[in-house]
């Protein structure tokens, strides 16, 4: 039909009920059912044809007949809701477009107030759509109107957001109560993947103004899993249903079935690269592994969650996107923080995989444990890097090894305790030199039991005599008949007496000759001229390691 043709016969088609009202349903995309609808107005010629909104809408704006065709449309969907309340539906809210040459009406409020009231329907039942360019004709006069709405308890929703103008200004000023973006206008975009990222990054800004979101223009299962995995609440289009006659609507709405609409392979296939930089295989992976995956975007600060897998939501919820921040980094445990920044710093330089571990916050309050994997998926524009994290809740296991170390620390700590009090250890001193012992048996008496032997062969009579129950040995290594190297051989040899540690005395400072006593099996040793507080501490140091490993090779 050509502009001229519209205009001469649009008064006519409305007085003779031409112009028809067709709902298209809005899904709700967590539990799949209908959520409601939007009012979209028809055009049917008396040769049965269609006219579409596409043709005479910009036409009826141009000519303000607009003003008459949405009253008229408005009237009509106040019918309906009343006619299924007398019926006793369950009724969800319809929504109805307001036209920006609507606005330019200073009675707007009154004229929907006065229609609500006059079918007696409860505001909330019927929602208003308003684009973002209505705002920008007049921006005073229309948050005006629509306070004076909202007080009146309708729902406002932003049709067409992120279409262009100034939508980041517009909320600002404006409360509305929902968004509603469109497919079409951002998946054509000339990047690929940076219409989903744009997505992505709206339905963010939304949730962290708490306003809800329904995308519209969904023609396929590929978007609608796309967008419910970025956090979107709501969908509207092809794929889901189309607008259709009321009646039909109402038989939709009878049934409440939930939709699983079968894979349309075309629409899939046209589509295919275009949402999201993933290539086809990690796609694939993304949407098929059986763990919870997400895509991160890094700038070097900061580390925002654009993607989650479905299996994300079973590990750390959908509630992820209603943080009012999306910084994984603020998430994070401040001891954390460091770990996490540097797995993502290195994965960006390295582009090699990279892994940790760190502990964050659920939005139920509750830290978890996560270990995460890292793979490096691209550049996203100049400074951006999107980067794939493979994570998995280690909670449990985390849990349960430190209640093991806790209990393992405690059984050790008792266990010391005991034989402390039980059994007082047996230290022996093996020195030719009187005096020598004499000094060493001072800094230990009431402490451990003290045996003495003047060579290496009566430090072997003195452990039989003693039934080999020696804890230590403290060994002079020059002495007459045996001496201590010739001592520390033969002990050795001898699997019961092998693993009594032995602590050399020597006037011997150079270091090669340390690393030898070292190395034939001597546990630690001591410098002469001696200072009593080391000796004391590399006694004791002893005594503790050897019990230790006693214990561990049981
Ligand atoms: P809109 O308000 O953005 O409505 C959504 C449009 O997208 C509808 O086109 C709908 O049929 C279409 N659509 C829904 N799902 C899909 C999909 O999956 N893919 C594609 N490609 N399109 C989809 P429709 O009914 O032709 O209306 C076009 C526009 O005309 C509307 O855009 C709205 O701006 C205007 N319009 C329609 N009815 C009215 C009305 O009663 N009053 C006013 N003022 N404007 C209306
Ligand atoms: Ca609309
Ligand atoms: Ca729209």
């Amino acid at each position: 039909m050509r502009e001229q043709e519209i205009i001469n016969s649009m008064n006519t088609a409305l007085l003779d009920g031409q112009f028809i009202i067709y709902i298209q349903p809005k899904y709700d995309l967590s539990t799949k059912l209908p959520a409601g609808g939007e009012a979209l107005v028809r055009w049917k010629l008396p040769d049965g044809s269609m006219n579409s909104p596409g043709e005479f809408i910009p036409v009826f704006e141009k000519n303000g007949f607009i003003t008459k065709l949405d009253l008229y449309v408005w009237e009509e969907v106040c019918i309906i809701i009343r006619r299924w309340l007398d019926e006793g539906r369950k009724v969800s809210p319809i929504s109805v477009n307001i036209s920006r040459v609507d606005l330019y009406n200073p009675k707007l409020a009154e004229t929907l107030i006065e229609l609500t009231e006059k079918y007696n329907i409860p505001p909330r039942l019927f929602n208003l759509e308003l684009t973002e360019s209505a705002y920008i004709d007049n921006p005073a006069v229309i948050s005006q109107t629509i306070m004076k709405l909202q007080q009146e308890g309708f729902v406002i929703m932003m049709d067409d957001f992120g279409s262009g103008y100034s939508s980041l200004n517009f909320l600002k000023d404006i409360n509305v109560d929902v968004l509603k973006i469109d497919m079409k206008f951002l998946s054509n975009t000339a990047i690929p993947g940076r219409g989903e990222s744009i997505i992505a990054s709206v339905v963010r800004m939304a949730k962290w103004l708490d306003i809800p979101v329904i995308a519209e223009g969904v023609e396929t299962k590929r978007q609608a899993d796309f967008l419910h995995s970025i956090g979107c609440e709501y969908c509207q289009g092809y794929y889901f249903a189309k607008p259709m006659p009321v009646q039909e609507y109402e038989k939709l709405m009878e049934e409440e079935n939930i939709v699983d609409v079968p894979d349309d392979k075309e629409a899939e296939n046209k589509d295919r690269n275009s949402l999201w930089v993933l290539n086809p295989q990690l796609e694939f992976l993304f949407d098929s592994i059986p763990q919870a995956i997400a895509v991160y975007e890094f700038d070097g600060k900061n580390i925002e969650l654009l993607r989650v897998n479905k299996n994300f939501e079973e590990v750390l919820g959908m509630e992820t996107f209603y943080f009012k921040t999306n910084n994984l980094l603020s998430l994070c445990h401040d001891d954390y923080k460091e770990d996490l920044y540097s797995a993502f710093k290195k994965i960006v330089e390295t582009q090699n995989d990279a892994e940790c571990e760190y502990l964050r916050r659920k939005s139920d309050g509750s830290w978890r444990w996560i270990y995460c994997k890292l793979k490096y998926i691209n550049k996203v524009g100049s400074e951006r890097h999107a980067i794939f994290a493979n994570l998995m809740d280690i909670t449990a296991q985390k849990e349960m090894d430190r209640e093991l170390r806790k209990y393992k620390l405690a059984a050790e700590a008792d266990k010391y305790d005991k034989e402390g009090k039980n059994g007082t250890k047996t230290v022996m001193i093996v020195d030719d030199s009187m005096l020598g012992r004499a000094v060493i048996k001072d800094l230990f008496t009431g402490k451990y039991n003290i045996l003495e032997a003047c060579n290496g062969k009566d430090a072997f009579r003195v452990i039989e005599e003693n039934n080999k129950k020696v804890d230590l040995i403290l060994l002079d290594l020059v002495m007459p008949e045996m001496d201590g190297k010739e001592f520390l051989k033969r002990k050795n040899a001898i699997d019961e007496m092998a693993d009594i540690p032995v602590i050399v005395i020597t006037g011997e400072n150079r270091t090669e000759e340390q690393i030898k006593l070292l190395e034939i099996g001597v546990s630690d040793y001591i410098i002469k001229p001696f200072i009593k507080e080391i000796v004391k501490k590399r006694v004791e140091n002893v005594l503790i390691s050897s019990s230790r490993k006693k214990r561990a090779g049981k």
